[in-house]
């Protein structure tokens, strides 16, 4: 397969870059590198299969050559990420995902859609299925993210219906690894590059709220079997164990064997005081589980994170250095 990943160039995409490119695929990354980073993909951009190109996918762009599937996985996706960004997040989850479901038309190419488990916004129900609707406040600080979302969502589906685009949907919970920018303001990574530099870990309230956190490999594997399938979902991915903020706080000290300190901050607006994925229909239907534990996703997180290690920030920091092939 010819495969597009707008975002190719982020956390999610680059390992997705990676797993295509593993499996024979050839990949075109586009990305603007608004949150993404080019040191992320800098270990492909000389793979024979391998083509990037640096683009905003809010303005209208074309591929040469054939087109198999287009994942679209560009957007800001932390929260100080898309509070910055609030008008690019609206315009890459709505005009972007529409160029992008228009690539796959013309193309007949298979489409999938990143949307997220704030789809659900603060959820009334717990776990949640599929089939929940969510309790999104439309005009509250995290809107942009998640009404984007959710349009980009009604956007596949009406493209599906009256497009007949091959298009589906997967609402990714909060997922973890290496790449994660350490300054992205996202827990795990915040978190991480706390423990390491000897600085108190911020738990934001009272760290009574829960998250359900997947390993990326995980993750990927998900997407690969929606990409290879032709279901439109939409099916949950991340994985079910449930933890609140304060439990992971301990198990980031115990995977760094720091002794940090706790400072406990105000709570963000309209933060979702819980949240854990049914995975049972991916299970069913794409024949998809995660299989790593937190523990070992964490240890593998760290390794990255941490300075002198082989595979570490420092040698992605390196990287960013490069000049980029496109
Ligand atoms: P990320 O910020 O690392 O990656 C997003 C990429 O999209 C970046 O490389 C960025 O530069 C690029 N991008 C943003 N706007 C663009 C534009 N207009 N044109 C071209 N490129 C653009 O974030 P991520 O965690 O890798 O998230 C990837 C996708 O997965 C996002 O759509 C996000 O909403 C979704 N998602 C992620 C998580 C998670 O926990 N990581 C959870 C739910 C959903
Ligand atoms: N959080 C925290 N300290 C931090 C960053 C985040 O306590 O330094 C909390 C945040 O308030 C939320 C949870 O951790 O309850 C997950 O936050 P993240 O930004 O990673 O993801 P999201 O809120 O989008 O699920």
């Amino acid at each position: 397969m010819r495969v597009v990943i707008t975002g190719g160039g982020g956390f999610l995409g680059s390992h997705l870059c990676d797993a295509l490119l593993r499996r024979g695929d050839h990949v075109v990354a586009l990305d603007d590198f608004s949150t993404g980073e080019p040191a992320n993909v800098a270990h492909v951009r000389d793979h024979p299969r391998f083509q990037l190109i640096r683009a905003d996918v809010t303005n209208e762009f074309d591929v040469r050559g054939a087109v198999d599937a287009v994942a679209h996985l560009a957007s800001p996706a932390s929260p100080p990420d898309y509070h910055r960004l609030c008008l690019e997040t609206l315009a890459v989850g709505s005009r972007g995902t529409e160029n992008a479901l228009r690539l796959a038309v013309a193309h007949r190419a298979r489409f999938v859609l990143a949307s997220t488990s704030e789809v659900y916004g603060d959820p009334a129900i717990h776990p949640q299925r599929e089939d929940y609707w969510g309790n999104v406040n439309p005009i509250g600080p995290r809107s942009v993210y998640d009404e984007a979302k959710r349009f980009a969502e009604a956007l596949t589906v009406a493209y599906r219906r009256k497009m007949h685009a091959e298009a589906g949907i997967v609402r990714i919970f909060n997922t973890y690894g290496p790449r994660m920018r350490p300054n992205d303001g996202r827990v795990v990574s915040t978190f991480i590059r706390q423990a390491l530099d000897g600085e108190p870990l911020t738990i934001y309230g009272d760290g009574s709220q829960t998250r359900s956190f997947c390993y990326v490999d995980d993750l990927i594997r998900g997407i690969v079997a929606m990409l290879d399938s032709d279901l439109l979902g939409p099916f949950n991915l991340g994985n079910p164990r449930e933890q609140t903020v304060r439990e992971l706080a301990e198990l980031v000290r115990e995977a760094t064997g720091s002794d940090s300190g706790l400072e406990f901050m105000p709570l963000p607006v309209d933060d979702p005081t819980r949240r854990r994925p049914v995975v049972a229909r991916a299970q069913e239907k794409l024949g998809w589980s995660p299989l790593i534990p937190i523990d070992e996703g964490l240890r593998r997180t760290v390794a990255w994170f941490a300075p002198g290690s082989e595979e570490s920030r420092g040698s992605a920091e390196r990287a960013r250095a490069m000049p980029v092939g496109y």
